[in-house]
């Protein structure tokens, strides 16, 4: 297994819109665990394949107290949703910040699973809030995209600020290893 490394808003990578999986083999198994273990390191409670740079629908999602009841969802598709619930709301692309979003209350999801074999749940509270942020993620959205441009912006310049000052220490720091030494003689 390996850790992925997940992008960050604003990537447009992020926005791009994830393909059906046709044939669930041993390599969508394969990113499935990756996946798995990118999401439990980060450590996070759902992971879409499009944050990781794979344009493949593909989530992963564990809610639970023990973080030991990992789900997979291959293809998900929302057959009902029901209600209306407000959640704040948190992600792995937008990292340091929770907004407050407007969601459906309960869902009922179909998709495959790990093995490729069709499953359908029914989903409240956190659960169903995790599962409608993963598939936004699929179709190239973000949590985001539900709050005030305003806010969004300002998440955004922020994110871009930390990327800058990341990339300007990374860039320093690899200046000062590739110089080569110099002795006086
Ligand atoms: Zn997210």
């Amino acid at each position: 297994m390996a850790i992925l490394d997940i992008l960050t808003f604003p990537d447009p990578r992020l926005r791009k819109k994830a393909q059906p999986v046709e044939q669930v083999d041993d390599r969508i198994r394969r990113l499935v665990d990756d996946m798995l273990e990118t999401m439990y390191a980060a450590p996070g409670i759902g992971l879409a394949a499009t944050q990781v740079d794979v344009q493949r629908r593909i989530i992963v999602i564990d809610v639970s107290e023990g973080h030991d009841t990992p789900l997979c969802f291959i293809n998900p598709r929302l057959v009902a949703r029901e209600g209306t619930e407000q959640m704040d709301e948190g992600c792995l692309s937008v990292p340091g910040f929770f907004e407050t979003v407007t969601r459906a209350e309960r869902v009922t999801v179909e998709a495959l699973d790990r093995d490729g074999q069709p499953f359908r749940l029914d989903a409240d509270g956190l659960l169903a809030v995790c599962i409608q942020h993963e598939i936004d993620h699929l179709d190239g959205k973000l949590f985001v995209d539900h709050i005030s441009i305003l806010k969004r912006q300002r998440i955004r310049h922020k994110l871009e600020k930390q990327r800058k000052e990341r990339e300007h220490a990374e860039a320093a720091r690899a200046r000062s290893t590739a110089e080569p030494r110099r002795s006086a003689i």
